[in-house]
């Protein structure tokens, strides 16, 4: 195993203290990681050396900010390894990113949207409203009881109508992959275009957009050890210039006139307004971070806490896990219930006595549990810094429920 998982925890201040003379295990990866030192170091030189903003004047602040604005773009770009680093624009999130993808294809009437029946809200709501404001046809492929990807119930409901496929590529409900390159492939063959909702995927494991021939992909830059209230959304120049913006005036023009506007290309054209330049290069910083660890590295290392955990509470009376049992099509995600608990005493207790944090709710994927009359479920998810110590003390903490 490449990845020394303690020595990285000594990177993350937060994880390096006690409450109530326990240490933090933090397991509440899917939501949002924690910080490492590097990163807010690299935000408060910003604040505390060159606060200006980038590409306006002509002052030493502002060429610095340009600069590294550029730079952490090109760490955009070789993280997704995109072609061109004008395909990778900074935003606020995921949802922010969907959101502009799905007002700015121009849907119409009648044009099909495909999404699985597990999305997040965020790339669940945006085709919902397409379907109230321009008649666009949302639809769901349905995935199979085991919730894993039905890849002929998707080939049967392809057609020359379907405009877009838009897909959580890893979900945040259990932690299960689609088949993305296949998935992409016949979408093309039918004219269609792809976005993959990569907020769980791109922190996790390498992914090349290039290689994966996709159109659109957003992720969030807060799940990956990130600033928060950054995102990227990567489009292919053939779609990203022809893209509506949903926001427009300073940055996103070559020039006005009192009756017109001329836009910029992309980018900037999907950049509106003075941007969040300490975040910008916070983020720059966190996809060095990560890319430095390595993400093979850190895929291996979260299948290979996520089977200790599977071995030791998989079998236990009451304790059922949501999506397939193998650990290895989950990744780094465990989602599961304790008999007929209560998932928020579930997460009450474990943080009380155990100080481990996990998620519990509905995870914003109300539509899957509503679907199968799931009430919801307890989310644990690992990340570089979990250690097999803290899943000890999150099965112990479980152990001592059941
Ligand atoms: N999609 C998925 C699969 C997610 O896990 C999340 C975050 N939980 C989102 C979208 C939304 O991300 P954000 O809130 O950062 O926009």
């Amino acid at each position: 195993m490449t990845l020394d998982a303690r020595r990285l925890k000594e990177d993350f201040p937060c994880l390096d203290q006690e409450i109530d003379g326990k240490p933090v295990v933090y397991l509440d990866n899917a939501c949002m990681t924690v910080k490492p030192r590097c990163v807010m170091d690299a935000m408060n030189e910003y604040y505390n050396q060159y606060p200006g903003c980038a590409g306006r004047s002509v002052h030493s602040f502002a060429n610095k900010v340009t600069e590294k604005m550029d730079e952490a773009r090109m760490i955009v770009r070789e993280f997704l390894n995109a072609d061109d680093e004008r395909e990778c624009v900074f935003m606020k999130n995921t949802t922010e990113g969907i959101n502009r993808i799905s007002g700015g294809i121009g849907l119409e009437k009648g044009d099909r949207v495909l999404t699985t029946d597990k999305e997040h809200n965020s790339n669940l709501v945006p085709w919902h409203m397409q379907r109230e404001w321009r008649g666009a046809v949302h639809q769901v492929v349905k995935t199979r009881d085991d919730n894993t990807f039905d890849i002929e119930a998707f080939k049967e409901m392809m057609g020359p109508d379907v405009k877009m496929v838009a897909m959580g590529h890893v979900a945040n409900l259990d932690g299960v992959a689609i088949p993305a390159r296949e998935i992409i492939e016949i979408a093309h063959d039918h004219g269609a275009m792809v976005m993959l909702d990569g907020a769980q995927s791109a922190p996790h494991q390498a992914v090349d957009v290039q290689d994966l021939d996709v159109d659109f992909f957003v992720f969030s830059v807060h799940k990956t050890v990130g600033p928060t209230g950054m995102g990227i959304m990567y489009g292919k120049m053939e779609y990203l210039k022809d893209l509506k913006p949903t926001t427009v005036g300073g940055e996103t023009v070559q020039d006005t006139f009192l009756d017109h506007s001329v836009l910029r290309g992309p980018p900037y054209r999907c950049e509106a307004g003075l941007q969040d330049y300490g975040g910008i290069i916070g983020t720059g910083a966190a996809l060095r971070y990560i890319m430095d660890v390595g993400r093979d590295s850190i895929h291996q290392w979260e299948l290979h806490l996520n089977r200790i955990m599977t071995e030791r509470l998989a079998g236990l009376d009451g304790f059922s896990i949501i999506g397939p049992r193998d650990p290895s099509l989950r990744t780094g995600i465990m989602s599961f219930n304790i008999a007929d608990m209560l998932p928020s005493d579930i997460g009450t207790y474990l943080d009380e006595e155990y100080k481990v944090m996990v998620r519990a709710g509905r995870h914003c994927v109300h539509s899957w549990f509503n679907a199968r009359g799931v009430d919801g479920s307890v989310r644990a998810s690992v990340y570089l810094y979990n250690t097999e110590e803290d899943i000890k003390i999150f099965c112990d903490g479980v152990e001592e429920l059941l």
